[in-house]
């Protein structure tokens, strides 16, 4: 059994992932999204551009023959070349666990070793802004494996990061961290247990055994679908033998608002969404009537929709997409402004402002607060007058605010996606989702396939017209509550 870095990284973002690569059946696991495979492409791109600054020597070996590769990095080691590009680091452990990792690079050093006068630090070659701490484990993970080699601990380890180049990794710091990690991962592995699912949007999304795990937590309605349920307070709900959503919609939220991490506020909320979700009902927010007051979800003759999509790792709003809809006329026309080069942000920027500026008093409905960020990056970038800004801002209503500070809905998550689908909305293409627009304006730029763009523009529509949905719902809604907004 082979105990890889890759094993170690995963294991850090959910122990059952380690286990089912290790242990499950590779036919449920479902391709990588589009998203993904971008994702891995760009930090090759990053890693290759990186690399181009050194003049290194990679071990030759027949592929997965990990012994080989470790037997050739040692030559090239001993050799003293002085840096090595995929090395591979290789050690057993007395369970006869083999652990296996790859740097992106050894670097040789001064330094006493087995070798003579010199050592290797590793270092690792990331498309992240930030040194994860994820990062820095995996990479004293190599400095672990790379003692045993070479007989040496090397004082510092570095992290080659985007825009901010090389970092020194306290591995003082992270040694006990990646130790503790480790001797947990050979446990499961030795043991074969399987950790309990648990869906986790953040660590879920990306994971390719989604599809399975995401089956099985369906089938067992486990808590993890329930918003508001993290994995700290699954724990706790756990100790108190509340694990169905049975037992969480009949308890007594004064007896979860003295544990550990609810509070009374979030034992209430908690107890709700069971019912909401039980009983397939919307049931009003504790605070709905107090919102509502603060802020009213104002209705007027013509309303705007907006949405953006972006391309985070360009830093790019490449899209402004506008419905206009005016009630009086009971017309809605929608609006794409477009950025078809990165270079003409700054024109969809102005196109935005001018139409938003031919409606003055028309709110603008969005849905989270990436919208409005959004505007005072760009105001900022492109040196838009505060007078213009501020009003602007003033406008914009939040509904995600509204909807989660508003109501309880019988739903796993407070998605635009799964709300406006709750509420009967649904998209004409129903792969199509942010990351994937990502994905096709990347390809666009690439290949200039006008089609990528109508794809996205299409799903951006339907962003806006699902915000529209949740409006209307949301003005229902308050109406049957007897609430006037
Ligand atoms: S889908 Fe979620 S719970 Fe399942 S293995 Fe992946 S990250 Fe873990």
């Amino acid at each position: 059994m082979l105990l890889t870095a890759q094993l170690l990284l995963n294991y850090q973002r959910c122990a059952r992932r380690a286990f089912l690569d290790a242990y499950g059946d590779p036919s449920q696991k479902v391709p990588p999204s589009d998203f993904l495979l971008k994702l891995g492409q760009d930090a090759l791109e990053h890693q290759r551009l990186v690399l181009a600054n050194y003049t290194w020597v990679r071990p030759v070996y027949p592929k997965g023959d990990w012994p080989a590769g470790a037997q050739a990095t040692l030559e090239l080691m001993q050799q003293g070349v002085e840096q090595i590009h995929q090395g591979v680091l290789l050690t057993t452990d007395e369970s006869g666990l083999v652990l296996v990792s790859s740097p992106d690079l050894l670097v040789k050093q001064p330094g006493l070793s087995i070798f003579g006068d010199w050592l290797y630090t590793p270092i690792d070659i990331k498309l992240s802004k930030r040194p994860k701490l994820e990062y820095q484990i995996i990479l004293t993970f190599h400095v672990y494996l790379l003692a045993t080699m070479q007989g040496a601990w090397p004082e510092t380890a570095w992290l080659c990061i985007r825009d901010k180049g090389q970092l020194a990794i306290d591995l003082w710091q992270t040694l006990p961290q990646m130790q503790a990690l480790l001797a947990e991962l050979i446990l499961i592995l030795n043991q074969q247990q399987e950790p309990e699912i648990f869906i986790a949007r953040n660590s879920c999304n990306l994971c390719t055994w989604f599809d399975h795990c995401y089956g099985i937590a369906q089938a067992e309605q486990h808590l993890s679908l329930l918003p508001g349920v993290t994995t700290s307070r699954y724990a706790i709900l756990q100790q108190q033998n509340l694990t169905t959503l049975e037992a969480l919609a009949q308890a007594e939220p004064t007896q979860l608002a003295v544990l550990p991490g609810f509070g009374s506020e979030i034992a209430n909320k908690l107890v709700r969404q069971a019912q909401a979700v039980m009983h397939n009902q919307p049931l009003p927010h504790p605070h709905l009537a107090s919102f509502a007051t603060n802020f009213p979800l104002p209705t007027s003759p013509i309303e705007l929709y907006f949405d953006i999509e972006a391309e985070p790792g360009l830093n790019l709003a490449f899209l402004h997409g506008v419905l206009v809809v005016d009630r009086q006329q009971q017309t809605d026309r929608f609006h794409p402004l477009l950025a078809e080069r990165p270079e003409d942000e700054a024109i969809a920027w102005q196109q935005f402002l001018d139409l938003v500026h031919t409606y003055p008093t028309a709110p603008i409905f969005h849905f989270c607060a990436y919208e409005t960020q959004t505007i005072e990056r760009l105001a900022q970038l492109y040196h838009t007058p505060p007078h213009v800004v501020k009003p602007l801002l003033a406008r914009c209503v939040d509904l995600h605010k509204w909807v989660t500070h508003g109501v309880i809905l019988p739903i796993e998550n407070y998605t635009l996606k799964l709300i406006a689908r709750w509420m009967g909305f649904e998209w004409r293409d129903t792969e199509a989702n942010g990351a994937q627009a990502i994905c096709w304006y990347s390809e666009w730029l690439k290949t200039g396939d006008r089609q990528l763009l109508e794809s996205i523009i299409l799903y951006n529509e339907d962003d806006c017209r699902a915000t529209w949905q949740v409006k209307d719902w949301l003005s229902v809604f308050l109406q049957s509550q007897q609430i006037t907004s």
